[in-house]
Protein backbone atom coordinates (compact mmCIF):
# COMPACT_ATOMS: atom_id res chain seq x y z
CA UNK A 1 0.00 0.00 0.00
CA UNK A 2 1.30 3.46 -0.48
CA UNK A 3 0.02 6.36 2.17
CA UNK A 4 0.31 9.90 2.01
CA UNK A 5 0.53 11.16 5.94
CA UNK A 6 0.62 14.18 7.44
CA UNK A 7 3.64 15.78 10.05
CA UNK A 8 3.09 18.46 12.63
CA UNK A 9 4.25 19.24 15.83
CA UNK A 10 3.70 22.29 17.85
CA UNK A 11 5.70 21.34 21.19
CA UNK A 12 9.26 21.32 22.00
CA UNK A 13 11.95 20.62 19.64
CA UNK A 14 9.53 20.53 16.38
CA UNK A 15 12.17 19.64 13.67
CA UNK A 16 13.46 17.11 15.62
CA UNK A 17 10.02 15.38 16.44
CA UNK A 18 9.20 15.45 12.86
CA UNK A 19 12.32 14.18 12.37
CA UNK A 20 12.52 11.32 13.92
CA UNK A 21 8.70 9.53 13.30
CA UNK A 22 10.61 9.63 9.58
CA UNK A 23 13.41 7.81 10.97
CA UNK A 24 11.82 5.66 12.98
CA UNK A 25 9.61 4.82 9.75
CA UNK A 26 12.26 4.22 7.40
CA UNK A 27 13.55 1.85 10.24
CA UNK A 28 10.55 -0.24 10.26
CA UNK A 29 10.49 -3.55 8.40
CA UNK A 30 8.46 -3.22 5.55
CA UNK A 31 8.01 0.18 5.46
CA UNK A 32 9.93 2.82 3.65
CA UNK A 33 9.95 6.57 2.98
CA UNK A 34 9.61 7.34 -0.58
CA UNK A 35 9.13 11.35 -0.37
CA UNK A 36 9.03 13.94 2.14
CA UNK A 37 7.83 17.67 1.40
CA UNK A 38 9.71 20.66 2.98
CA UNK A 39 8.84 22.03 6.76
CA UNK A 40 6.53 25.13 6.72
CA UNK A 41 5.66 26.77 9.58
CA UNK A 42 1.86 27.43 10.16
CA UNK A 43 -0.71 29.12 12.57
CA UNK A 44 -2.64 26.80 14.88
CA UNK A 45 -5.76 26.14 13.63
CA UNK A 46 -8.82 25.86 15.76
CA UNK A 47 -8.79 24.18 19.32
CA UNK A 48 -7.54 26.67 22.13
CA UNK A 49 -4.61 29.15 21.76
CA UNK A 50 -1.05 27.69 21.00
CA UNK A 51 2.06 28.10 19.49
CA UNK A 52 2.69 27.54 15.59
CA UNK A 53 3.45 24.45 14.30
CA UNK A 54 6.00 22.57 11.94
CA UNK A 55 4.25 20.80 9.62
CA UNK A 56 4.88 18.36 6.58
CA UNK A 57 3.75 15.70 4.79
CA UNK A 58 5.33 12.32 3.63
CA UNK A 59 4.77 9.41 1.14
CA UNK A 60 5.13 5.82 2.19
CA UNK A 61 5.12 2.59 0.54
CA UNK A 62 4.31 0.37 3.42
CA UNK A 63 3.04 -3.29 3.95
CA UNK A 64 0.33 -2.91 6.08
CA UNK A 65 -3.10 -2.47 6.26
CA UNK A 66 -4.77 1.28 6.90
CA UNK A 67 -5.29 0.76 10.76
CA UNK A 68 -2.08 -1.01 10.96
CA UNK A 69 -0.57 2.09 9.50
CA UNK A 70 -2.70 4.17 12.17
CA UNK A 71 -1.51 1.87 14.69
CA UNK A 72 1.69 2.44 14.35
CA UNK A 73 1.33 6.41 13.60
CA UNK A 74 -0.28 6.48 16.95
CA UNK A 75 3.08 4.43 18.89
CA UNK A 76 4.87 6.81 17.37
CA UNK A 77 3.11 9.79 18.70
CA UNK A 78 3.14 8.29 22.26
CA UNK A 79 6.56 7.76 22.01
CA UNK A 80 6.86 11.57 21.37
CA UNK A 81 5.04 12.12 24.66
CA UNK A 82 2.36 13.09 23.25
CA UNK A 83 -0.61 12.94 26.13
CA UNK A 84 -4.12 12.91 25.94
CA UNK A 85 -5.46 16.21 25.77
CA UNK A 86 -8.41 18.48 24.41
CA UNK A 87 -9.27 17.94 20.45
CA UNK A 88 -6.72 19.70 18.59
CA UNK A 89 -4.66 21.34 21.79
CA UNK A 90 -1.05 21.45 21.37
CA UNK A 91 1.03 18.07 20.43
CA UNK A 92 4.67 17.22 20.35
CA UNK A 93 3.72 15.49 17.40
CA UNK A 94 0.62 14.65 14.85
CA UNK A 95 0.67 12.25 12.19
CA UNK A 96 -2.08 11.71 10.25
CA UNK A 97 -3.41 9.17 7.02
CA UNK A 98 -4.17 11.89 4.73
CA UNK A 99 -4.57 9.45 1.31
CA UNK A 100 -3.77 6.08 0.10
CA UNK A 101 -2.79 4.45 -3.03
CA UNK A 102 -3.10 7.55 -4.81
CA UNK A 103 -6.15 8.44 -3.41
CA UNK A 104 -8.40 5.26 -4.63
CA UNK A 105 -8.70 3.80 -1.81
CA UNK A 106 -11.32 4.99 0.72
CA UNK A 107 -11.74 3.74 4.94
CA UNK A 108 -14.64 4.94 6.91
CA UNK A 109 -14.97 3.29 10.59
CA UNK A 110 -14.86 5.19 14.16
CA UNK A 111 -11.08 4.75 14.45
CA UNK A 112 -9.71 6.14 10.41
CA UNK A 113 -11.18 8.07 8.29
CA UNK A 114 -9.13 8.40 4.41
CA UNK A 115 -9.31 10.56 2.70
CA UNK A 116 -8.69 12.64 5.44
CA UNK A 117 -12.16 14.41 6.59
CA UNK A 118 -10.37 17.74 7.34
CA UNK A 119 -7.83 17.76 4.45
CA UNK A 120 -9.30 19.91 1.44
CA UNK A 121 -10.02 22.91 3.68
CA UNK A 122 -6.42 22.78 5.28
CA UNK A 123 -3.71 24.59 3.41
CA UNK A 124 -1.00 23.54 6.00
CA UNK A 125 -2.05 19.88 4.63
CA UNK A 126 -2.37 20.54 0.77
CA UNK A 127 0.78 22.37 0.58
CA UNK A 128 3.26 19.95 1.74
CA UNK A 129 1.35 17.40 -0.11
CA UNK A 130 1.10 18.96 -3.68
CA UNK A 131 4.53 19.10 -3.37
CA UNK A 132 4.94 15.38 -3.15
CA UNK A 133 1.23 14.29 -4.59
CA UNK A 134 -0.09 16.31 -6.86
CA UNK A 135 -2.03 13.46 -9.04
CA UNK A 136 -3.54 12.15 -6.11
CA UNK A 137 -7.20 12.34 -6.08
CA UNK A 138 -8.67 13.63 -2.80
CA UNK A 139 -12.89 13.47 -3.39
CA UNK A 140 -15.08 10.64 -5.13
CA UNK A 141 -15.42 13.28 -7.93
CA UNK A 142 -11.80 13.29 -9.19
CA UNK A 143 -9.93 16.57 -7.71
CA UNK A 144 -6.49 16.17 -7.32
CA UNK A 145 -4.49 17.87 -4.70
CA UNK A 146 -2.86 20.39 -6.55
CA UNK A 147 -6.55 21.46 -7.69
CA UNK A 148 -7.45 21.90 -4.42
CA UNK A 149 -4.24 23.64 -3.09
CA UNK A 150 -4.74 25.85 -5.92
CA UNK A 151 -8.28 27.00 -4.76
CA UNK A 152 -6.91 27.38 -0.94
CA UNK A 153 -4.31 29.37 -1.91
CA UNK A 154 -7.13 31.51 -4.43
CA UNK A 155 -9.40 32.28 -1.05
CA UNK A 156 -6.37 33.60 0.96
P1 LIG B 1 -6.39 15.96 14.33
O1 LIG B 1 -5.34 15.12 13.70
O2 LIG B 1 -7.58 16.22 13.45
O3 LIG B 1 -5.85 17.21 14.93
P2 LIG B 1 -6.32 14.11 16.52
O4 LIG B 1 -4.95 13.73 16.05
O5 LIG B 1 -6.46 14.58 17.91
O6 LIG B 1 -6.99 15.15 15.57
O7 LIG B 1 -7.33 12.90 16.28
C1 LIG B 1 -6.94 11.61 16.54
C2 LIG B 1 -8.12 10.66 16.30
O8 LIG B 1 -8.56 10.74 14.95
C3 LIG B 1 -7.67 9.25 16.54
O9 LIG B 1 -8.43 8.75 17.60
C4 LIG B 1 -7.96 8.50 15.25
O10 LIG B 1 -8.60 7.27 15.51
C5 LIG B 1 -8.88 9.43 14.49
N1 LIG B 1 -8.70 9.41 13.03
C6 LIG B 1 -9.69 9.26 12.11
N2 LIG B 1 -9.24 9.31 10.87
C7 LIG B 1 -7.89 9.51 10.96
C8 LIG B 1 -6.86 9.65 9.99
N3 LIG B 1 -7.12 9.60 8.67
N4 LIG B 1 -5.59 9.83 10.43
C9 LIG B 1 -5.35 9.89 11.77
N5 LIG B 1 -6.28 9.77 12.74
C10 LIG B 1 -7.55 9.58 12.35
MG1 LIG C 1 -4.10 13.51 14.22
Amino acid sequence: MRAAIGLGSNLGDRRAHIEQALAALESMPGVSVEAVSTLIETEPVGGPPQGPYLNAAALLSCELDPHGLLAVLQGLERGAGREPGPRWGPRPLDLDVLLLDGGERVVRDDELEVPHPRLSGRRFVLEPLAEIAPHWKVTAGGRTVEELCENCRARL
